[in-house]
């Protein structure tokens, strides 16, 4: 099976179909590790995108702040902006979409964990930096965890020695191929709509469970295009200035 690994549209559908034109015949399902809404103009649309595919979503933070499940006063005030935009605009049948996803990690195809944030805090925590990786790799079974949350592509090798930190694999190529062999991993794919590493294409992955191999990609899309509507909307600037800029 090929599976379309993707998490963080934010209600960027653009880019979201950018990735999926890019992607186009590379896959059988997809994987999307979650806040598919908050932050961007298109959360309806998002939503029944995902829909039409044959797909397996998990919950994210946002997705939670827009159907009331957190707080949104723990939100910084452009993000508070976008969840209470976002509550507005969605139909009923698509906030009861996100009020159905699976909130706790997920075991696929025996090797494989999916969760938004990380193992050990499914919703909140961000793995960012080798430490906290290596405490999350005691918090999952399969040999491979993915992640999305921090908007950025990585790979967190375990480190095999006691007492010793992870390697960090930051891929800096258009295309970055991650051979899926002994070594225990988690994985984040990087953001489709909000990508927040400096570099401001889509990020999006392919699993590939017969080669057993999994190649991060980026893609260019119109992000012009996205921001003139967000102005349209009255979106506060750093939400839209943010995307040229990819952090
Ligand atoms: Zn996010």
């Amino acid at each position: 099976m090929r599976y379309l690994v993707i998490s963080d549209i934010h209600a960027n559908l653009i880019a979201f179909e950018t990735v999926l034109q890019d992607s186009k015949d590379k896959y059988d399902k997809i994987w999307c590790l979650g806040d598919v809404v908050g932050y961007g103009p298109h959360p309806n649309e998002c939503v029944e995108l995902l829909s039409c595919h044959d797909h397996l979503c998990l919950a994210g933070n946002h997705d939670w702040a827009v159907i009331n499940r957190l707080n949104v006063d723990d939100f910084n005030p452009n993000a508070k902006f976008a969840v209470l935009w976002t509550r507005e605009i969605m139909t009923t049948e698509n906030l009861d979409y996100l009020a159905g996803l699976p909130d706790e990690p997920i075991e696929q195809e025996s090797h494989f964990t999916l969760v938004h944030a990380s193992p050990r805090h499914p919703i909140w925590e961000y793995v960012l930096y080798p430490r906290i990786a290596q405490l999350n790799f005691a918090h999952f079974q399969t040999n491979y965890c993915f992640v999305g949350h921090t908007h950025s592509p990585i790979v967190f090798v375990e480190s095999q020695i006691y007492d010793t930190m992870c390697d960090a694999i930051i891929p800096t190529t258009e295309r970055y191929l991650q051979e899926l062999d002994v070594q225990r991993l988690i994985i984040n794919p990087g953001s489709v709509g909000q990508p927040r590493d400096g570099d401001p294409r889509a990020s999006y992955g392919i699993l590939d469970t017969d080669k057993m191999e999994f190649e991060i990609r980026r893609v260019e899309y119109n992000v012009t295009e996205v921001q003139d509507i967000m102005k349209q909307y009255n979106f506060p600037p750093r939400l839209w200035s943010r995307l040229k800029f990819g952090f």
